[in-house]
């Protein structure tokens, strides 16, 4: 049997004071979710927009919600009204999308850019390069709907520490690269989320800020998630 609570104190006494744990709830239930937040934690992150909406009112207000995964462009404005981060905009479209939307609803949103960092392929997120020719380009200026606070990526899933940890230095460095030429005046652009179950000792000696984590908190998935 998991146990939620023990899983969630043993995680928090090796965690950092600096370093915010998003425990990431996909595919749990209502009930497993309640057990963390009986523990203390307030802090979750989904992956699928409908999935946070199916659980979101059966949970306490008080939640905060991270969206972790890809969205797509007809679903932003159903988090819009209560997401507190979007930690996975992978495109300068998609960014001006939420811009709009949460412009409409009176909302400021934060935002994380997410980094295509490892090996595997995959059709999201930004390379490191890509993210400055960006920011150079301004494409990162005049967004008053999303308060850019850093960015977000996911290493290679694989035994092998010396290789995630080059690819978590990879997105610090490109972090304090944007942050050095782009950012050095925006107090807000602040965060490097990086780091899962299988790797977050590394992410966190790499100079994550946040950490998103299921399977440590709740038990193995089912593989197909
Ligand atoms: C599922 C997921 C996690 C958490 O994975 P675990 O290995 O269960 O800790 C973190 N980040 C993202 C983007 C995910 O989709």
């Amino acid at each position: 049997m998991t146990n939620i609570v023990a899983n969630l104190k043993n995680l928090n006494s090796q965690l950092p004071p600096t370093v915010k744990l998003v425990a990431v709830s996909k595919t749990r239930s209502v009930g497993e979710i309640m057990e963390a937040y009986n523990a203390g934690q307030r802090l979750f992150g989904e992956n699928r927009v409908q999935e946070i909406l199916s659980k979101k009112d059966l949970l306490p207000p008080d939640i905060e919600w991270h969206l972790i995964g890809h969205l797509q462009s007809n679903k932003i404005k159903y988090i819009i009204p209560f997401v507190s981060m979007i930690e996975s905009v992978d495109s300068v479209k998609l960014l001006k999308l939420i811009d709009n939307e949460a412009v409409k609803a009176g909302r400021v949103v934060d935002c994380l850019l997410q980094v295509h960092i490892a090996e595997e392929e995959t059709k999201y997120g930004f390379s490191a390069g890509e993210i400055i020719d960006l920011a150079k380009r301004g494409e990162f200026a005049n967004i008053e709907g999303v308060r850019l606070s850093g960015l977000m990526g996911m290493a290679t899933f694989t035994d092998d520490t010396r290789q995630v940890k080059r690819e978590f230095s990879e997105l610090a460095e490109c972090f304090s690269h944007l942050k050095y030429h782009f950012f050095a005046d925006n107090i807000n652009f602040k965060e490097i989320s990086m780091g899962m179950s299988g790797d977050y000792p590394t992410a966190i000696e790499a100079g994550s800020t946040i950490v998103r984590i299921g399977s440590l908190i709740f038990g193995e998935r089912n593989k197909t998630n």
